[in-house]
């Protein structure tokens, strides 16, 4: 009998969908699966194995989800790894590399009984990828899933994750442009967004502007929305100076930017600085500084706004993208990564490679609602039919199948 939640899923994706879900899952009933990242809350891989997790226990998986402890020097040396896989020129000194290995050391301790009895071990992003070499009896096989944009990593930094992750029996990026001469198999699966969690149902016309009204924002004059976390990749500065050239045409726009940290993320208090200094005090630019489980109030923000933006420098693959269009929002995207997977230009939003395109676009938006509603109905079918769980859960059960 389908299991209700599954049932929901039904209605979006159609029941054919749902009942391949439970053909492809039945090697892996009562099989243990777990997944290990770096942070409980905040960013994308987080969102993402929220929804995960649920569902493949609902399937009939034993799937659990454990987190990377760190101290801060750890997730210094994370994001300087993150930084560098993204193509940053970064400094990585030998001490970051201790620490990273040192920390990989005491989690195996904590894990390693888990790690090694379970059937299916997937790590997510560099944070955790040194678990595998502190567990030599493994039993089941181990995925290296990599989010990050890694097609122009710095040398250094990406010769010290391999390292680590060659041992794996695969990895999986998120698009081709990523792919690494590695000696194992490498698959590449897109990530998605859940249709049904709090960030992406559907929500009362009414909650959506109680919640504008709660942050001041108008929602009878136009919206700029990016939701993000403070970071440089992000390109929060772009968008205030896109917002700067968009505000010469249409003196009421209003500019949202909506973010919050993530626990394993040591920079976004230095971003969200700057931020503030670029703003200058604006009055039509909201800075909201949202806890990472505001996902009603993400959901709204969506919702309520004229225009998205995700103005990334460099992207993995960008969760927020697929939220907006799923919400029937044509987004305007940096030409870079993952952005490039669920933007088609002219289509259902705008690729851009600096903020005068970016404002350029806006103003072609914010002057004709003809064409925001049509962009925004292509979009919302894109993301139906490219971008929901349903569709990479199946990807990945086909991939871990054909290593088992
Ligand atoms: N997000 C959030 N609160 C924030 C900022 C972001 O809940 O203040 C969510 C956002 O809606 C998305 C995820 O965090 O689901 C970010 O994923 P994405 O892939 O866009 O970027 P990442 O942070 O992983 O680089």
């Amino acid at each position: 009998m389908q299991s209700h939640l599954l049932s929901r899923y039904g209605s979006i994706v159609g029941e054919k969908e749902v009942q391949e879900l439970y053909d492809l899952a039945s090697p892996f009933r009562g099989k243990e699966i777990v997944h290990v990242n770096s942070t409980k809350q905040g960013g994308g891989v987080a969102e993402l194995l929220n929804s995960f997790v649920p569902l493949m226990n609902e399937l009939g998986m034993k799937c659990s989800w454990e987190v990377m402890e760190g101290n801060q020097e750890f997730y210094h040396a994370t994001k300087t790894i993150h930084n560098g896989l993204q193509g940053n020129p970064v400094e990585f000194t030998p001490l970051m590399k201790n620490n990273f290995e040192e920390t990989g050391r005491q989690n195996a301790e904590r894990l390693k009984n888990k790690l090694e009895n379970a059937d299916l071990v997937i790590i997510h992003d560099p944070q955790p990828a040194s678990l595998l070499h502190f567990c030599d009896n493994r039993k089941g096989k181990w995925i290296w899933r990599c989010h990050i944009d890694a097609a122009t990593p710095h040398p250094e930094v990406w010769d010290f994750v391999s390292g680590w992750v060659e041992g794996y029996d695969a990895s999986v990026f998120s698009m081709e442009e990523f792919l690494k001469p590695m000696p194992h198999h490498q698959k590449i699966i897109c990530p998605s967004i859940d249709p049904l969690s709090p960030k992406n149902a559907l929500m009362d016309i009414l909650l959506v502007a109680r919640v504008c009204r709660d942050f001041d924002i108008d929602v009878c004059r136009p919206v700029m929305l990016q939701v993000s976390r403070y970071d440089y990749f992000k390109d929060p500065i772009g968008v205030i100076r896109a917002y700067r050239l968009v505000k010469k045409e249409f003196p009421d726009v209003q500019l949202v930017l909506a973010g919050g940290g993530a626990d394993d993320d040591p920079e976004g208090q230095k971003v969200l600085e700057e931020v503030y200094r670029e703003s200058g005090g604006d009055e039509d630019i909201h800075i909201l500084l949202l806890p990472p489980d505001a996902h009603l109030t993400i959901n709204a923000l969506q919702r309520a706004a004229t225009v998205v933006l995700q103005k990334s420098l460099r992207e993995g693959f960008g969760l927020t993208v697929s939220e907006a269009l799923w919400k029937r929002k044509p987004v305007i995207g940096g030409d870079t990564g993952g952005i490039r997977l669920q933007i088609d230009h002219e289509y259902n939003g705008y690729r851009v490679k600096s903020y005068v395109e970016a404002a350029q676009h806006i103003c072609t938006l914010l002057s004709c609602v003809d064409t925001r509603c049509q962009m925004g109905e292509r979009a919302y079918q894109h993301v139906r039919e490219n971008f929901l769980v349903t569709k990479s859960l199946k990807k990945w059960m086909n991939f871990a199948g054909s290593l088992a």
